[in-house]
């Protein structure tokens, strides 16, 4: 690491340092490698960045845009043209709020929407349901701190719902087990889901399919769709050749089949334990991937769109429904733009990979008109150019 830094100050004058919030621990470090090592030159980062809330696009794109300017760099940030020097100046959005949040799941992780989204608008749609949730170990663990009152303590890598076998049976809960592929396949096959389907165990399992084993840095499991060995098992057959009655699969960022598909899962209490497949790549792998092939797709000058997800701040009222059931790190928190709005409204970064939960919890849990999406394109056609330059003249956009 010392290394790897001194090879990266060396020739440079100025650097900046992207870190959100305090205290600033990688600063001081860097701060602390440079001065250790002899180099002369300047560290900088509250000059152009704020060192409160959160570090969103506009932040960075405009401390950037700056810091370039200021070091005399040829380099610009497209559309930001650089403005006179604003060093030593704190930047106006320093004390802007920031969303107060847990540990979290990637943008775009479809764990979110499965475990979270669903599992929460199941639980406000049926209070009355004595549910335990045992979440075994993986991406998916972080759900304790959103519905900590609901789970159970982790007994073992793939053994939880066994352990759950036997205190359900002494709280008269029903257990809603939920474990990835990587964790199904190393060891809960052949523990706690055998023992569930000898026993007809009275339970839920949501398996979360993301065809990595994510949390330990994505390496290949038996679900994986690449390599030589893909395809050899499938958790779907594997579960129905052990004598599992319901196994289903479903889309996990369709919220309102995810939430159906529970309610019928949980109303079959007579023939043991029953599977949903919850199947969406993980995100962080996906999006790795699918840049790079963007990216060179736009070098060959093909057509490419990217969408997101954004909020009308103007539609927004501002009651946090939207970060309730979804708290995905691309949404964060504005004040309004109207004055007579006081309520902090929300606001889809540009990190948003539109996975379509936002547009699927508008829907599922009857939230609200203010998100909208739209499509980026690289490369338009003559058409779409012809009608961008249509809009512009008619309506200013
Ligand atoms: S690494 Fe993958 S599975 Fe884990 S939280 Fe991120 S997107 Fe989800
Ligand atoms: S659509 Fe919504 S949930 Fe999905 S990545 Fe964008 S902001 Fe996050």
């Amino acid at each position: 690491m010392e290394d790897e830094l001194a090879e990266f100050l060396d020739g440079k004058d100025e650097v900046l340092v992207v870190e959100e919030g305090e205290p600033a621990l990688l600063e001081r470090e860097i701060r602390a490698i440079a001065q250790k090592i002899g180099w002369t030159g300047r560290i900088v980062r509250g000059e152009y960045l704020p060192i409160t809330g959160e570090l969103t696009t506009d932040d960075l794109v405009k401390g950037f845009s700056e810091f370039l300017g200021n070091s005399g760099s040829a380099l610009r940030v497209d559309g930001f043209p650089f403005e006179p020097s604003t060093r030593n100046a704190q930047p106006e959005t320093h004390y802007l709020p920031v969303v107060p949040r847990f540990p979290n799941f990637c943008t775009g992780c479809p764990e979110r929407p499965a475990v979270l989204t669903a599992v929460k608008i199941f639980r406000d749609l049926h209070p009355e349901v004595r549910l335990e949730i045992v979440l075994d170990i993986g991406c998916y663990i972080m759900g304790i701190y959103y519905l900590r009152e609901l789970t159970s303590p982790v007994t073992g890598m793939g053994t939880c719902l066994a352990s759950s076998l036997a205190t359900s049976f002494l709280t008269q809960e029903k257990t809603l087990y939920v474990v990835g592929d990587g964790t199904f396949w190393a060891q809960a096959l052949t523990t706690s889901i055998s023992n569930a389907l000898y026993h007809r165990q009275n339970c839920v399992v949501l398996i979360l399919e993301n065809f990595w084993t994510a949390m330990t840095g994505h390496q290949p499991n038996p679900s994986t769709k690449v390599g030589e060995r893909a395809g050899n098992l499938d958790i779907e057959a594997a579960l129905k050749g052990m004598g599992a009655k319901w196994v289903k699969v479903v889309n996990p960022y369709e919220v309102g089949e995810v939430v159906r598909l529970l309610e019928e899962a949980w109303s079959l209490t007579e023939i043991g334990p029953r599977f949903l497949i919850a199947r969406g790549e993980c995100m962080l792998e996906r999006s790795r991937r699918e840049r790079k092939e963007r990216e060179q797709q736009v070098q060959a000058g093909r057509r490419v769109a990217e969408a997101h997800f954004g909020v009308d701040p103007l539609v927004c009222v501002g009651d946090h429904s939207c970060l309730h059931y979804n708290n995905c790190p691309s949404l964060t928190v504005r004040p309004s733009p109207n004055p007579l709005k006081r309520d902090l409204i929300v606001q889809a970064e540009q990190t948003c990979v539109a996975c379509g939960l936002c547009g699927s919890v508008a829907h599922a849990a009857k939230l609200c008109p203010s998100f909208y999406r739209i499509e980026w394109v690289r490369n338009p056609s003559l058409w779409e150019r012809w009608q961008f330059k249509l809009r512009r003249w008619l309506i200013g956009v």
